[in-house]
């Protein structure tokens, strides 16, 4: 496939995700929404080894909550990139907001639907909804 590539707001860090997604999904927990600055995250489940750093891999920081994987950003800028344990897991989470050109993979599924805000509304979309992850 055509590497699907993703940038930061600043436009700072630029990567490349070289296979297609195993899954994408809307995140509505918590961490999500206090590091987006919205309902949550959209994300793209990806191998590790499939995301490349093409450029700014020194603006990269990674913050590990006590809770939950590791979720990196931008430092320049504060666009959240990547979470799920990047760059040390196995696979990690690709935040679809950084992605240059939208995938033709549709999100298929809303996972920690327990923590949809007072403020938030779910969409009636059909998708498969989990409490807290899926699988
Ligand atoms: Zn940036
Ligand atoms: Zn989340």
């Amino acid at each position: 496939m055509t590497p699907r590539t993703g940038t930061c707001l600043c436009g700072g860090v630029r990567f490349e995700v070289t296979e297609p997604f195993a899954a994408v999904s809307y995140c509505h927990c918590t961490t999500c929404k206090k590091l987006s600055g919205g309902t949550g995250t959209v994300n793209g489940r990806s191998r590790t080894d499939a995301i490349h750093v093409r450029q700014g891999a020194e603006l990269l920081r990674t913050f590990q909550p006590s809770e939950g994987s590791a979720k990196t950003f931008c430092s320049g800028c504060g666009s959240n990139l990547f979470g799920g344990g990047w760059p040390d897991s196995e696979y990690s989470s690709v935040r679809l907001s950084a992605l240059d050109e939208p995938p033709e993979q549709q999100p298929g599924a809303h996972i920690f639907v327990r923590s949809v805000a007072p403020w938030e509304t779910l969409p009636e979309d059909g998708l498969e909804r989990f409490e807290t992850r899926s699988g």
